[in-house]
């Protein structure tokens, strides 16, 4: 039996993953699972799934949590010392997909076991690339990636040696707002931008795809897990969300990868790796598809490109002030308090107050990444407060 973890269980990738789990109960030995609030979910999950130990990161949902598992073997726990807890507690594989910067500090310790973290915490690449993979390789650890475009490329790339790959190109279906008129997107409204054309989401990672921060997000993912310079890692539009990623080679190849878009896929590859199981996913009818469309993507109508393209010309801790100063403009517009628009000006805003003190940074710690991620939303808080709507 392999004993996993699932750090943001109650999740869109969390869900996901317990259901594949759950297809072959006696495959696995469920170690910890974590949530936030929705603690009748979380029981639940680890009733079903036998955990040895549930954890929320709130305090204040923990009376409960243990009422919800009274009367059970389950553990409970919380807070954020409890989710590092959890993420050290004996494991084979560990599935880090917690939303947001929150997921990096267990993700990190997780690596502290050696064992295999399946990463969909785009966000802790972002934020700390260089110290996750310095990470894992002290303690002998491996991150298989789980977002879909990084594990189309991790399978393009099996038996390939890196150094003929010539480029990365990794699609975006545009999202909610690809065939809006540029100047309705000022009006778009929370409701609108929750909801995706093609993959069903968090709501987070949601609004990012409509915006493009998701992929902004993923170019830089791109280059901190794959170690490509900026300049061979591409973007195409492709609404229909089928062909995940090409690597193209030097011999003028291109490598894609066509599936449906169900997360279960990349998740499953991640779980059963290096082997490849049966996964409960859609069959392509290609025929019945017909035809798969790309076109390039517009910048002026998606400034977050840009914005990923100067943070990794920047280096250091760039990457850190983006995410958290595009976390705090995503609570912006969630909360009402910035347009959708404004998003994308607030995130630049605060990487040109910071350029200067994160630019270049090598060597960094995990505080110090923390430190920075809280000054950058502190920052986009002001900025947003003094321009509002
Ligand atoms: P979600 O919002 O559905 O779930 C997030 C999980 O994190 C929940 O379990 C929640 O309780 C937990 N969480 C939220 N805030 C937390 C905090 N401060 N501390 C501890 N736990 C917290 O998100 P999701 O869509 O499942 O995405 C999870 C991660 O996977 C994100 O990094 C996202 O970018 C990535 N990802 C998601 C998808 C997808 O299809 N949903 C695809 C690719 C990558
Ligand atoms: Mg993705």
């Amino acid at each position: 039996m392999k004993r996993v973890s699932i750090l943001g269980s109650t999740g869109s990738i969390g869900r996901n993953t317990l259901d594949l789990i759950g297809r072959a109960p006696d495959d696995y030995d469920v170690v910890a699972l974590t949530g936030g609030r929705n603690i009748a979910l979380l029981a639940e999950q680890a009733r079903t799934h036998r955990a040895q130990v549930a954890v929320t990161a709130h305090e204040e949902c923990l009376p409960d949590l243990r009422a919800a598992l009274a009367g059970t073997e389950i553990e409970v726990a919380a807070g954020a010392q409890a989710l590092c807890e959890a993420a050290v507690r004996p494991a084979a594989w560990i599935m880090s997909a917690i939303v947001g910067a929150a997921g990096l500090p267990p993700g990190l310790k997780a690596l502290e076991q050696g064992a295999t973290l399946a990463l969909a915490n785009k966000e802790s690449l972002v934020c700390a690339g260089p110290l996750l993979m310095a990470e894992a390789n002290r303690h002998g650890a491996r991150i298989l990636p789980v977002d879909s475009e990084h594990s189309a490329i991790f399978q393009a790339l099996v038996g390939e040696d890196i150094a003929a790959v010539e480029r990365i190109v990794i699609t975006a279906s545009g999202g909610a707002f690809r065939d809006w008129p540029l100047e309705k997107l000022a009006t778009a409204t929370l409701e609108q931008a929750s909801s995706h054309p093609n993959w069903n989401m968090g709501q987070r990672i949601t609004i990012d795809s409509a915006s493009l921060f998701n992929k902004a997000l993923e170019v830089i993912e791109t280059h901190e897990f794959f170690g490509l310079p900026p300049e061979r890692i591409e973007v195409v539009i492709h609404p229909e969300s089928l062909m995940h990623a090409l690597v193209g080679f030097n011999d003028g190849a291109l490598m894609a990868h066509v599936g449906p878009p169900d997360m279960r896929h990349a998740i499953g590859y991640a779980l059963h790796w290096p082997d490849r199981r049966e996964v409960p996913v859609e069959r392509l009818d290609l025929a019945k598809i017909g035809a798969l469309t790309f076109r390039a993507p517009d910048e002026g109508r998606w400034p977050a490109l840009r914005l990923a393209r100067e943070v990794m010309a920047a280096g250091g801790l760039s990457g850190a002030v983006f995410n958290a100063a595009k976390e705090a403009a995503l609570d912006g517009f969630i909360d009402g308090r910035i347009g959708f628009q404004r998003m994308a000006g607030v995130v630049e805003d605060v990487l040109t107050q910071m350029s200067d003190e994160c630019r270049g940074i090598a060597g960094f710690s995990l505080d110090t990444v923390l430190q920075t991620d809280h000054l950058a939303r502190e920052r986009a808080r002001a900025v947003i407060g003094t321009q509002g709507i």
